[in-house]
């Protein structure tokens, strides 16, 4: 049977992850995608095709095509639910929290406004499963990122930071 975590997660959170990899939230092609980007985890064998639809900083929609093991298809999975009709800069933020919380950080595994995502929490002991967990944020921070590229004659430099 495929699909099983090799790691030991919480039972709860293990149900949840093999809930979404059996079936994937927002999984199939996009028609009308503004921005595509293809993410490869080679060590394990996953890959992600991310494709979104970006207007005005939006994402009106978001969608992916991909193969691999349970948790690199479970948090695309998650993440794709949580991401229709947000602005990029939320993709940002959440982006960087999962990130904070699979590098072990204990105030973002508490934090609820990742959802289903902290599911993935007990996968952060494993250094190199954190690389199939991340896998479909990558992807994102990197769709973000070109949509901005090609948006980029709009108002003058957007501010960064504080
Ligand atoms: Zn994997």
């Amino acid at each position: 049977m495929p699909g099983v975590p090799d790691v030991q997660l919480s039972s709860l959170y293990q149900q949840l992850i093999l809930e979404h990899y059996k079936k994937p939230r927002n999984r199939g092609a996009l028609e009308d995608k503004t921005v595509e980007v293809h993410m490869r985890n080679p060590a394990c064998g996953d890959e992600i095709k991310l494709q979104m639809k970006v207007e005005d900083d939006i994402i009106r929609d978001l969608r992916f095509l991909g193969d691999g093991c349970s948790i690199s298809q479970a948090s695309v999975s998650m993440m794709t639910s949580m991401l229709k009709d947000r602005p990029l800069d939320d993709a940002i933020a959440l982006a960087r929290r999962f990130t904070e919380m699979m590098h072990g950080d204990p105030e973002a595994a508490k934090d609820r406004s990742l959802k289903d995502l902290r599911a993935l929490q007990g996968v952060s002991k494993f250094p190199i499963r954190v690389k199939c967990a991340l896998l479909g944020f990558d992807a994102l921070q990197q769709a973000v990122l070109q949509s901005r590229t090609a948006t980029g004659d709009q108002e003058s430099a957007p501010s960064e930071g504080s």
